[in-house]
């Protein structure tokens, strides 16, 4: 399932994409982009009901709050997610993240991170972040888990 999410959803995107899902968003709102997308075989999501009419297919999102959403998007859309997939993708550039390069990785992260995740450090090629699972992914894991999203398991004990 891929998406297209409007100007007024770019948090929606973000999340979408830390559930791995394929969610196009940019930050200006040209209705032939999103119509471009949507001839794509891409889902556009929209908080303007104006664009409705104008969008095949397109699911008007009802909420402002990004939890209420995905609520909507998961009953609406019978949207499924696996842990496996998530946070496989850049938040920011909606691309799927690749493992990184043992020696890339040690040359452009902090010490201690590379050595405490060694195995599990991705990085994304087209903007060159570097993506370990720390306490901000952390963070994020306990948030969706609030939101009815279960990792199995996620240590919610852990400190950090
Ligand atoms: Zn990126």
């Amino acid at each position: 399932m891929r998406f297209v999410a409007d100007i007024m959803l770019g948090k929606l995107a973000k999340w979408l994409r830390v559930l791995g899902f394929d969610a196009d968003y940019q930050s200006f709102d040209p209705i032939h982009h999103i119509g471009q997308m949507a001839r794509d075989g891409r889902i556009p999501l929209t908080r303007q009901r104006k664009l409705i009419p104008l969008l095949e297919d397109a699911v008007f999102v009802r909420y402002n709050r990004v939890d209420d959403q995905l609520k909507q998007l998961k009953q609406a859309l019978f949207l499924e997610t696996c842990h496996a997939d998530w946070f496989s993708r850049c938040i920011r550039c909606n691309v799927p993240l690749m493992a990184a390069p043992e020696e890339a990785a040690r040359n452009n992260i902090p010490e201690y991170v590379f050595y405490e995740n060694m195995k599990n450090i991705r990085f994304c090629p087209s903007c060159g972040r570097y993506f370990w699972p720390g306490s901000h992914r952390f963070r994020m894991e306990k948030q969706l888990n609030r939101w009815g999203f279960i990792n199995p398991f996620l240590d919610l004990g852990r400190k950090s």
